[in-house]
């Protein structure tokens, strides 16, 4: 089933939306994220205690997370700041999980403190943490399968990726564990990234199912809970179809009767830390025409750059656009959407059909509601835009500023410069 790739308002509210905030802006559509994280819990019902943990680098916007932290939603951090986040939405305890790597001491004393859920990335991080912060009483290992997992695009070769522990330091791992006084385990992993198929996630349940029952069998450890990730796809061209969080469940429900219950193991715990499923679809990039350009191309120049969503210059990623007000128009033109960075590859989309544009057009370009803001840089002087949540009665709210000169240059030290010479 293809995706229909719908504004969140009417194209006329939208106009409206520009006439009262600068372009570029990024909108995020409240009543789709909070409808789409409630259908993910409820497909995952029958598993007790199930929790989405929303992978916070994906939208760091606390608005959003606190939004999605009332309706159940846990915190998946990855950084000293993003912990900081967390905790300025009211996210604690092991409603944050902790999965970093190659981690400063600085970050685990900080996780420790919030009583987060630490997911080590390595064995050795286990003195690590046990030396800088002390060992909880709860503590999960990162799975990495290497060559008995095939990979997938983004992500690439499991044994090619920098994560998580082998099959046997994951036994071994355990067993320390124990010995320095641990007695709550939980078992993660994370091997895609924005993958479509359904199936993909059964076969990632089924793995540390199986890898739960081969730690109980070799050394009586019970584990609490299993983390198959993040990494659920969004279809980004119309022509593709949204992952069914319904079947995933069914499938995976259907590995946990047969693997975990048939082993005495129920209950058992499953989490997941999507971030691009969740917020994805619900975020538009809204930005105008500033020039239109015909040399060997025509090349349509917009008032935002790739410092505003960074996907398809850095992955060659398609994003769908939308010419508000002209959806009835044929796409008759062919065009480069361009930014405005001094690099050729600063292009939203290469020999797009659109309908045909003018200078102060609204372009809306859709599933930038993950790794879009949250990508942005400064390169080039380049200064990151607002991000605006459209709320469920229609009322929009800025729930962060656009960045000023003066935020770029909160580092320099101008008076220093004075006398510098
Ligand atoms: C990036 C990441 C996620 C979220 O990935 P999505 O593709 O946004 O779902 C979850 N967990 C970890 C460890 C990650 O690095």
């Amino acid at each position: 089933m293809a995706s229909a790739k719908k504004l969140p308002c009417s194209s006329k509210k939208l106009l409206e939306i520009c006439n009262r905030f600068p372009t570029p802006f990024h909108l995020y559509d409240e009543k789709g994220i909070i409808e789409n994280m409630q259908r993910l819990a409820r497909a995952f019902s029958w598993s007790e205690g199930f929790r989405e943990y929303f992978a916070v680098k994906a939208t760091p916007n606390p608005f959003l997370m606190k939004l999605l932290g009332a309706i159940g939603a846990g915190a998946d951090c990855s950084s000293y700041t993003e912990l900081l986040l967390a905790e300025r939405c009211g996210i604690s305890g092991e409603a944050i999980m902790f999965t970093s790597n190659d981690t400063p001491a600085a970050e685990f004393i900080k996780a420790r403190r919030l009583g987060a859920v630490i997911n080590l990335d390595d064995i050795s991080h286990i003195a690590y943490l046990e030396h800088c912060a002390g060992l909880p009483d709860l503590v999960s290992q990162r799975y990495n399968p290497g060559p008995l997992r095939s990979g997938n695009a983004i992500i690439g070769h499991p044994e090619e990726a920098k994560y998580g522990f082998t099959r046997e330091q994951i036994i071994e791992g355990f067993k320390l564990l124990r010995e320095k006084g641990v007695h709550r385990f939980g078992l993660h992993t994370m091997v895609a990234s924005n993958e479509l198929n359904p199936q993909y996630f059964v076969d990632t349940a089924v793995m540390l199912y199986e890898l739960a029952v081969e730690v109980y069998r070799t050394t009586g450890i019970r584990i609490e809970f299993v983390n198959i990730g993040g990494g659920i796809g969004i279809p980004y061209r119309p022509e593709q179809t949204a992952v069914d969080s319904e079947l995933v469940s069914r499938g995976i429900q259907e590995a946990y009767e047969r693997i975990i219950v048939a082993a005495g193991l129920h209950p058992m715990k499953l989490f997941m830390e999507c971030g691009r499923m969740i917020t994805g679809p619900y975020g538009y990039l809204v930005t105008k025409v500033l020039h239109i350009k015909q040399t060997y191309k025509r090349y349509v120049g917009l008032d935002s750059c790739m410092a505003n969503l960074m996907r398809p210059a850095l992955y060659g990623a398609y994003h769908h656009i939308t010419v508000a007000g002209k959806e009835d128009v044929a796409a008759a033109t062919v065009c480069d959407v361009t930014g405005s960075l001094c690099e050729n590859n600063d292009k939203f989309a290469i020999d797009r059909k659109l309908p045909e544009v003018s200078e102060g057009d609204v372009l809306v370009i859709h599933d930038a509601g993950a790794h879009g803001h949250a990508m942005g840089f400064n390169y080039n002087g380049k200064l990151r835009s607002a991000e605006l949540l459209l709320r469920n009665g229609g009322e929009v709210v800025e729930i962060r500023r656009a960045e000023t000169p003066d935020d770029l240059f909160a580092t320099l030290d101008f008076e220093k410069l004075a006398t510098f010479s």
